[in-house]
C-alpha cells in the first residue's frame, strides 16, 4: 500500500521483492543485507517511507528510538558476542543508495571487509 513505487525498501515491506527477514512488527521490518559488509550485516527498515533522516520529524521520535533499542537487541539475536556497529548513511556524500532511511547493524568476528557501508 505504499505510493512510492520505485522504493526496494518498500517493494520488501510490500512483499513483492523478496528478503531475508529477521525481525518485524508494526512499526519496523528487519533483514539481512543482500550484500553484507560483516558477518552480520542487518537492516532496520521503518515501514514507513522516510527518505532520509533530516526527513523524519518530531513525530518519529518514538520509531527513530525503538529502532535503536532494536539494534542491540537483533545484534544479540544473531549471534553478535562481542559488539556491533550501527550506521545511518545520509544523502550522497553519506553514502545513501536507498532513499528510504534504514539502520545497518554490522556484526560478527572481525576482520570485516571494510567500511564498505
Ligand atoms: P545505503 O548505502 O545505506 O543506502 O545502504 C543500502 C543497503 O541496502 C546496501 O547495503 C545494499 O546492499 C542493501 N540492499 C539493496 N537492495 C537490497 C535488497 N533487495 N535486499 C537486501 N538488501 C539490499
Ligand atoms: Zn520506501
Amino acid at each position: 500500500m505504499s505510493e512510492h513505487a520505485d522504493c526496494i525498501f518498500c517493494k520488501i515491506l510490500e512483499g513483492s521483492i523478496p528478503s531475508r527477514k529477521a525481525y518485524e512488527d508494526e512499526d519496523v521490518i528487519a533483514f539481512h543485507d543482500i550484500r553484507p559488509a560483516a558477518p552480520i550485516h542487518l537492516l532496520i527498515v521503518p515501514r514507513a517511507h522516510i527518505p532520509m533522516l533530516q526527513d523524519a520529524t518530531a513525530e518519529h521520535e518514538r520509531l527513530l528510538g525503538k529502532m535503536l533499542l532494536l539494534a542491540p537487541k537483533l545484534a544479540k539475536e544473531q549471534g553478535a558476542g562481542n559488539g556491533f556497529r550501527v550506521v545511518i548513511n545520509n544523502g550522497p556524500d553519506g553514502g545513501q543508495e536507498v532513499y528510504h532511511l534504514h539502520v545497518h547493524v554490522l556484526a560478527g568476528p572481525r576482520p570485516w571487509k571494510g567500511m564498505a557501508v
